[in-house]
């Protein structure tokens, strides 16, 4: 059974007296930090010296080290990459952790793959947006939340539940609802959906349609209007109307070739492959390479980012949105935006 929570069932006094320490001070955290401190809580940020570190002091929170954070507060929530976790963590916040307090994080990886143990006498839980950080401080903003998971892991003090369920509302994503789940569970979807729908399935479906018109002889920047930026339009349309409010606004030629075409290009076989896809993150496959290729130094990363980077679709893309004051306006105020 699927639990809701709605800012109404949640009594956020649990904080009340507690210090929040939001480690990391990029798209997440400098949402959470400054939500939190909209909604009234008291928030430190922990972060290195640099880029973050400056910004945080600009928009007038309260910052320290990542040691000096940790040891004044009560809630500690990691915000910083998934693969520098574990090496601050040990550093920097685990020496910090003391009976009753709670270590919280935005994905469930570390924990769940055993990268990082925290002692048995902390809570442990996790808020999880679903949302890019920036919409998460935007819509709070404008009255409105992003939903998130919920769950906890480890509960020492009997009131991590009622912890997590509070921070939800001082993120304001109890204004959008708060779905309640275990680490298990968000960790494989939230990976499961950035690799095979929301990431790399998209990239990977609209580079096909765009060289397929290109190495037909059309127009690349006509593929790229019909590929990419059309993407957009059309998952607005679905996502305030699901497909079938999609399919009421194209023309009834589009959902025919929507219902003809659509299950040639995704077929059984593709879901086969899903179905490896999920199995290679279940069984910690996906991590342990993605842990081992950061020991390495990145070096497929680098590469790959670097090609993906050239590709002709990008070229043709950078042109023609420079051309388009709009499009670009709105991509720089969501600044850097990654499907967490
Ligand atoms: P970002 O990469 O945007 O931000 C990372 C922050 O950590 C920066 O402020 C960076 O500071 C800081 N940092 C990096 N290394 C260190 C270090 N060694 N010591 C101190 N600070 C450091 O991270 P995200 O917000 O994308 O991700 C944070 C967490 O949220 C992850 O667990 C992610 O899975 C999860 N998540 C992310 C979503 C998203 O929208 N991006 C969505 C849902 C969950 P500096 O400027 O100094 O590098
Ligand atoms: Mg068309
Ligand atoms: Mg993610």
């Amino acid at each position: 059974m699927t639990n809701m929570y709605y800012n109404q069932d949640i009594n956020e006094n649990v904080l009340d007296g507690k210090k929040i320490a939001v480690i990391g001070y990029g798209s997440q955290g400098h949402a959470h930090a400054q939500n939190l401190k909209d909604s009234g809580f008291d928030v430190v940020v922990g972060i290195r010296p640099g880029k973050s570190f400056d910004k945080a002091k600009e928009d007038g929170l309260e910052v320290a080290t990542v040691a000096e954070a940790a040891e004044q507060a009560d809630v500690i929530m990691v915000l910083l990459p998934d693969e520098r976790q574990k090496q601050v963590y040990e550093e920097e916040i685990a020496p910090a952790l003391k009976a009753g307090k709670a270590l919280a994080f935005a994905h469930g990886f570390n924990i769940h793959f055993g990268q990082i143990k925290p002692p048995a006498d902390v809570d442990v839980f996790l808020v999880a947006p679903k949302g890019p950080g920036h919409l998460v401080r935007r819509t709070f903003e404008a009255g409105a939340g992003v939903p998130a998971l919920f769950g906890v892991y480890q509960d020492a003090s009997g009131t991590a539940r009622e912890t997590a369920l509070a921070y939800s509302k001082g993120i304001g994503s109890a204004r959008g609802g708060v779905l309640e789940t275990s680490f298990e569970e968000e960790t494989v979807t939230d990976l499961f959906g950035e690799q095979a729908v929301l990431c790399g399935g998209l990239t990977s479906l609209i580079k096909a349609g765009f060289e397929t018109l290109v190495e037909a002889g059309y127009q690349p920047e006509l593929a790229y209007f019909e590929t990419l930026h059309e993407t957009k339009l059309i998952v607005d349309l679905m996502y305030e109307g699901g497909m079938a409010g999609m399919r009421y606004s194209v023309s009834d030629t589009a959902e025919w070739g929507d219902f003809v075409s659509g299950p040639r290009v995704i077929d059984a076989d593709t879901k086969a492959r899903m179905k490896s896809i999920l199995e290679d993150i279940q069984s910690g496959k996906f991590a342990k390479e993605w842990i081992q290729e950061n020991e390495d130094g990145r070096p497929n990363f680098n590469r790959i980012e670097k090609e993906e980077a050239g590709h002709q679709l990008e070229e043709v893309g950078e042109k023609l949105r420079a051309m388009m004051p709009f499009v670009a306006k709105g991509l720089k105020k969501e600044e850097e935006v990654t499907a967490g």
